[in-house]
């Protein structure tokens, strides 16, 4: 843990605007983090939170090490369950299904991946199963089990596996609030009416909440959400829209009563005009309909929604409108805008939450310690654009490689023009099964860019080298892995069991 204080600095009080997600990771994070500062949020409860956001990606882990969070204490708080990767129904053609699993596929035949050896024995016609089944993520996650990796044996089969959480936003919202409050964070309630710039420096001076108090602060951390209320509304930095390539802007959520078993997984089935989310937690089952408002009325997004819920729903549907794209600075002055305020990605990977943890991190790294400095603030925006451009890129990818074209928006999806930076790594990757990844800082390893294009059919010739090992070797090899893999995902137990043995949550959390 960093424990850094403030000696000799001008810099000495924290506001964050915002409390929902984005502002109670901030503050849980910033306040264990930091010694010295005064640190405080600003929240509305007449406004709320968005209340959607309970998939994460095996990264939020490291965002729990860093804040000191204990796992267990933070799946009972928040009704989490584990999350091995996402089921995807339907988006090749319409009657397919693969799994992206976080983990790895199989071995390495030395510095050969094993979805090359597939490809081989698939143009051979060997007969060979899914994909899927040599990655231990993916073959326990449909079986439905779960446990931890073992650290004590890196190189079992085991220790490949990878996992996320699936939570309450709401719970989780709420036990972030209660460590960040130990750790001396001010909670301010009201509804911010206005913002005062300083005249001469154009820095946020202060807020102005409805009752007439007033909220200053050194630096402020906007997390107001879609509003964006001091990153645009008061210091107007524009959002580039990104929906020639992601049609969807609305979403409906609806809960419905949990069934058994408990998936350790979130399921993504698309539809004609959007796609469906599922997401268990101990408690409900957490369901909606992402969709593009322009070919679909909300009426009939509902009615698609409500017709394939598992359970029975436990309220009505609640929409939310967004606009896919991302601020063209994320820092500003003296604020930084963190969470939806810095923009938005439809969240078919479930990364918002983990860009809200990298636009924290990237803020600890940069800390504006000793005042605010042009190179902190270039760098802190040049890696904003990276890595929103990095899960933009993948995102369009699942749209631009199916093979549906049922409707008007799958038809489009498939003929649009896509950017330069991913064109160029579908067309390696169709023309001989290879995908590097070309910065340190991407996001999705390969194993994830793999699983989804051959998912969705992607036509992909292999790398000759496979040649040169005998067909019947990696005949062998493959048929082992499968076997090895096979064997774990049996001996591991249920998902249900493991959270009930191990980290069952207290009926009233
Ligand atoms: P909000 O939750 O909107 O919080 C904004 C805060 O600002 C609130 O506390 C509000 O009261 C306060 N505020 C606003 N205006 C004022 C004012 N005038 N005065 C005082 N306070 C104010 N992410 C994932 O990682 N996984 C997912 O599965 C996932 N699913 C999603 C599904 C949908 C449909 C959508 C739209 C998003 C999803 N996300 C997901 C994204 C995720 O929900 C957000 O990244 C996350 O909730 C962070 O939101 P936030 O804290 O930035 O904003």
């Amino acid at each position: 843990m960093t424990d850094t204080t403030r000696d000799n600095v001008p810099l000495e009080t924290i506001t964050i605007v915002g409390g929902g997600t984005a502002g109670w990771m901030t503050a849980a994070l910033l306040s264990h983090v930091f010694r010295g500062y005064r640190i405080r949020l600003v929240e509305s409860d007449e406004i709320g939170i968005i209340g959607v956001g309970e998939a994460t990606i095996p990264a939020i882990r490291d965002y729990m090490a860093m804040a000191g969070i204990d796992q267990v204490e933070m799946i009972r708080a928040s009704q989490a369950t584990f999350k091995l990767g996402i089921d995807f129904v339907n988006w090749r053609d319409g009657n397919d299904r693969y799994f992206h699993g976080f983990g790895r596929i199989g071995q390495d035949f030395m510095w050969l991946h094993p979805h090359q050896l597939w490809l081989r024995l698939k143009r051979l016609g060997v007969p060979i199963r899914h994909l899927d089944d040599y990655a231990l993520n993916c073959r326990a996650g449909m079986a439905n089990k779960f446990c931890f990796p073992d650290p004590r044996n890196p190189g079992s089969p085991i220790s490949g596996i990878d996992y996320a959480y699936h939570f309450d936003a709401s719970l989780l919202a709420r036990y972030l609030r209660v460590r960040a409050e130990a750790k001396g964070v001010e909670r301010i309630e009201g509804r911010i009416v206005d913002t005062k710039l300083d005249g001469e420096s154009g820095h946020v001076a202060h807020v102005v909440l409805a009752d007439g108090r007033t909220v200053d602060g050194d630096l402020f951390v906007d997390c107001s959400g879609m509003r964006g209320l001091l990153i645009g509304q008061a210091l107007g930095v524009g959002y580039e829209d990104w929906n020639q390539w992601l049609l969807n802007d609305r979403a409906l959520a609806v809960p419905c009563e949990s069934v058994s078993p408990l998936t350790p997984y979130t399921r993504v089935t698309a539809r004609d005009h959007g796609w469906q989310w599922r997401i268990p937690l101990q408690h409900r089952i957490g369901n909606g309909h992402v969709f593009a408002s322009a070919q679909i009325s909300d009426d009939a997004a509902a009615a698609t929604l409500l017709a394939n819920l598992d359970g029975k729903p436990l309220a009505d549907p609640r929409a939310v409108a967004f606009r896919p794209g991302k601020r063209h600075k994320a820092w500003e002055k003296n604020v930084v805008a963190i969470g939806l305020s810095s923009g938005f990605l439809e969240p078919l990977e479930s990364t918002s939450i983990h860009l809200i943890q990298t636009g924290i991190t990237k803020l600890i790294g940069l800390f504006p310690h000793r005042g605010f400095a042009a190179p902190d603030i270039a760098e802190y925006n040049r890696q904003h654009d990276f890595e929103f451009t990095d899960v933009r890129d993948f995102i369009v990818a699942h749209y631009k490689v199916t093979e549906r074209e049922d409707t008007e928006y799958w038809r489009y999806l498939k003929h649009m023009p896509i950017p330069d930076s991913l064109a160029e790594r579908l067309d390696l990757f169709a023309s001989s099964g290879r995908f590097f990844r070309r910065a340190a800082a991407e996001l999705f390893r390969e194993e994830s860019w793999v699983q989804v294009l051959m998912g969705q059919g992607l036509p992909v010739a292999y790398d000759p080298m496979v040649e040169m090992i005998p067909d019947e070797t990696v005949a062998a090899f493959l048929h082992d892995t499968e076997e090895v893999i096979a064997d774990v995902a049996r001996a591991m137990p249920d998902h249900a069991d493991f959270i009930a043995r191990y980290c069952k949550a207290p009926l009233s959390p």
